[in-house]
């Protein structure tokens, strides 16, 4: 959806910072936030008001100075805003949310609790998430805007996504086969991953090194 939308604004954007920079600054931005399935998923980076005050705050700074570090800062931060808000939408911080037996959506930091999830979208690699994907990605590649390079990179996205949606259900079955399948010897420099829940706290992924 950053991408997308960076793109869709390019031929405003580009006069100030080059495509790549700005490509880069959306991608990065929108995934960002997911780094805290190490932590606290949906709380700990997720900032759905904080995020989007930053991002408007730093595109008036840069409406004021036309500064091109301000505009790459406002695109990263607003992907990341984008991509807090619009989890909303989605299924629940669990680890089964096609089974869901939580309520959290995203964490509010500003009102200090959970928004429920709508599920238009019921979790992260359902066919409606693989099409949603594929509709943004279509946007961004038809936009004609984009070097070559970076609609193969879209192209090869959509092929993860699509990849990730057929194993979505069976991630936790394919990590135990493949974890079964590390020889003796290299368990001690493999770490070994668990997801757990918490009532409060939604989703962590722990890992552990030397075992
Ligand atoms: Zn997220």
């Amino acid at each position: 959806m950053a991408l997308a939308a960076v793109v869709v604004a390019l031929p405003v954007l580009g006069d100030h910072v080059g495509v790549p920079l700005l490509l880069a600054a959306a991608f990065v931005g929108g995934v960002a936030p997911d780094a805290d399935l190490l932590a606290s998923h949906r709380k700990t980076l997720h900032y759905p008001v904080g995020f989007s005050a930053l991002s408007g705050v730093s595109l008036g700074a840069f409406l004021l100075t036309s500064s091109p570090g301000l505009l790459v800062l406002t695109v990263a931060v607003g992907g990341a805003a984008l991509h807090s808000v619009s989890d909303v939408l989605g299924g629940s911080a669990e680890r089964e949310p096609w089974n869901p037996v939580t309520e959290n959506g995203v964490y509010n930091h500003a009102l200090g609790r959970w928004h429920r999830p709508r599920r238009y979208v019921r979790y992260s690699g359902a066919p409606e998430d693989f099409l949603v994907c594929l509709a943004f990605a279509a946007v961004a590649i038809s936009a004609g805007a984009t070097p070559a390079a970076a609609d193969t990179a879209l192209v090869g996205l959509v092929a993860f996504a699509g990849l990730y949606s057929l194993c979505r259900k069976r991630l936790a079955a394919i990590g135990a086969t493949l974890d079964r399948l590390i020889p003796r010897r290299l368990r001690a420099v493999v770490p070994a991953v668990r997801v757990t829940e918490t009532e409060t706290d939604g989703t962590t992924v722990d890992i552990r090194f030397g075992r």
